[in-house]
């Protein structure tokens, strides 16, 4: 299906704990451009950057973490881990003036990938509100 927009992807999708594209990343079946990775989490650059710098960072194990809005208590651990990458790779990045941090949830947050990934974006000035 070819989809118009990001947004359109994001509305069309069906949340599901099925493995997703970001699983063909982490074992490197298509490759990425990676800035960070440990045993735990994989931080590449997005397919379609929406600023100068535009980083996700996901847990290599997803454990039913499809998106946010599905934490559990035992999560705790790896969503401060994927924060912490986001504040070493933003430094990585050399993001000195400041950066955001995007978590999409859900049709209404445009998530179109359900395996939770923070959205590192930098390089230029951010707007409020988001669109
Ligand atoms: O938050 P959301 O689910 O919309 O984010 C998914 C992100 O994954 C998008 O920014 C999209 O560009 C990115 N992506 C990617 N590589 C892929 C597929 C999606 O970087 N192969």
């Amino acid at each position: 299906v070819v989809m118009a927009s990001e947004n359109e992807a994001a509305v069309a999708a069906v949340p599901s704990d099925s493995p997703t594209i970001f699983d063909k990343i982490i074992n490197k079946e298509i490759p990425s451009k990676v800035v960070y990775e440990d045993d735990k989490v994989l931080a590449f650059r997005d397919i379609d950057p929406q600023a100068p710098t535009h980083i996700l960072i996901i847990p290599k194990v997803k454990d039913g973490l499809t998106g946010l809005s599905k934490a559990e208590e035992r999560h705790c651990e790896i969503l401060g881990r994927l924060l912490y990458t986001a504040k070493l790779v933003a430094k990585q990045e050399g993001l000195e003036d400041g950066f955001r941090i995007v978590i999409n949830d859900g049709p209404n947050g445009g998530q179109s990938v359900f395996h939770i990934h923070v959205h590192l974006l930098g390089g230029r000035q951010m707007n409020w509100p988001p669109g």
